[in-house]
């Protein structure tokens, strides 16, 4: 990888990094996975797709009604009267009428069946009136009404998906309507990650007077999880200089992104930064944004690296703004872009000029269909309720100060890796 070289926000905050500036940064230093393989559709959900799929067949792959009636011949009806027509037969899905239709006769029809081959129109079963073996149609139907067309849906030779799409529940249903049990697919990205710092404990041991659990780990398991790649957790490791060089050095052997959290600021028992200094081409960033400020991102080796910060909600933030998008890039998708919205401030917001704040928000609709936002209340960066109760980021810009109730904010929405 070539050095880094950030473009700072010489303006207004010349030794910090703006969130966009920060986004650019990451996205010109990380490389897709190249590796393939080829996987039985149903588990290839969540894996992106290495080539295009052509169809080999139409879908549907034959002429069938679309509702429960009758086939008929559309010239049969008269153009100002009723007409009567006889019923010869059936066709059911699965199973077609395969004789002739002459004028003045009509087959009782299912959804998804065949249509006789001499019929172009379905009237629908509401629409006629049975007496026996002959029906009543009244004149005012459109021909081919209600009748599905083949390749309507896919054609023969289309392209149905495209490479580097993310396998959807929907696509493992596309790909079974034309026949296709397997794809291939990019390898998914293995990710290793561990917490750092003498403090902390795993769940099951006992917290000594200073100690807390490591709960990091946690929401770093579960937001991977939800991003569709593998893990590697790697625990806790002690602020021990030659333990946490030997687990980086390791995960960036097997690893293809790895994620640390805590060490990143300047504390005294912070051997993060002198390690990768060491080891890898990292950069230490301030960011200006809160929660969030301390980041460090490079590589160890060929491997991306991330370094994010102890606190637990900078962890979440920087995880969702900044690794998210840079694991879509490792396995070769678009980064959605996020949807943002305007909404309505419930209440006064406190907020310093200097950085852009990621406050924590509960986005809802009033009856009347307004889109309001109001906080989740106290919005330290060590506490964790915030995150677990919120549904958006309010994004409150560099330059603001504190902003009132009833003020236009914007809003980024959660998506389901939170
Ligand atoms: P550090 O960046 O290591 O100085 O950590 C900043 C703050 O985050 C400190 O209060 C740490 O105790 C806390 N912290 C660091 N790692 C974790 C973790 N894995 N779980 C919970 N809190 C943590
Ligand atoms: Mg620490």
């Amino acid at each position: 990888m070539t050095k880094q070289t950030p473009c700072y926000d010489q303006k207004n905050n010349p030794d910090m990094l703006t969130v966009d500036q920060t986004l650019s940064n990451i996205h010109n230093n990380i490389k897709r996975i190249q590796t393939t393989q080829t996987l039985p559709i149903r588990e290839a959900l969540g894996y992106v797709l290495a080539e295009n799929v052509i169809s080999g067949i139409d879908v549907p792959p034959h002429r069938n009604s679309a509702m429960d009636g009758y086939a008929i011949i559309h010239n049969d009806l008269s153009s100002t009267d009723s007409t009567l027509l006889k019923v010869i037969g059936s066709s059911f899905a699965g199973t077609p009428y395969q004789g002739m239709v002459a004028p003045g006769e009509c087959v009782r029809i299912m959804t998804g069946a065949m249509m006789p081959v001499d019929c172009d129109t379905v009237i629908m079963q509401e629409q006629a009136e049975r007496d026996d073996d002959v029906i009543t149609v009244k004149n005012e139907h459109d021909n081919g009404e209600n009748v599905r067309h083949p390749g309507e849906d896919i054609k023969k030779g289309g392209v149905v998906l495209e490479a580097d799409k993310n396998i959807s529940p929907a696509d493992l249903g596309l790909l079974s309507s034309i026949g296709i049990s397997e794809i291939k697919t990019y390898r998914k990205p293995r990710i290793a990650f561990f917490s750092t710092g003498d403090e902390l404990k795993s769940l099951g041991e006992t917290l000594g007077p200073g100690d807390i659990y490591d709960s990091n780990r946690y929401t770093l398991f579960g937001m991977l999880t939800k991003m569709d790649v593998e893990l590697m957790d790697l625990g806790v490791i002690a602020d021990q200089k030659d333990l946490i060089k030997e687990t980086l050095t390791n995960a960036a052997e097997t690893a293809d992104m790895v994620i640390t959290s805590g060490g990143a600021s300047v504390g005294e028992a912070d051997f993060i930064s002198e390690i990768l200094t060491e080891i890898g081409d990292v950069n230490f960033w301030k960011i200006a944004m809160k929660p969030g400020k301390p980041l460090a991102f490079g590589h160890i080796n060929q491997t991306p690296f991330f370094g994010l910060p102890g606190n637990p909600v900078s962890v979440m933030a920087t995880c969702y703004l900044f690794v998210q998008p840079a694991i879509q890039q490792l396995k070769g998708i678009q980064a959605e872009s996020q949807l943002k919205i305007r909404a309505k401030l419930g209440n006064d917001l406190r907020k310093a000029p200097g950085r852009t704040d990621f406050q924590r928000g509960i986005l809802s609709q009033t009856n009347t269909n307004e889109i309001t936002v109001s906080t989740t209340g106290m919005q330290g960066s060590h506490i964790l309720t915030s995150m677990s109760k919120a549904n958006c980021f309010i994004v409150l810009p560099q330059d603001s100060g504190n902003i009132n109730k009833g003020e236009m904010v914007e809003v980024l929405p959660f998506n389901d890796i939170i």
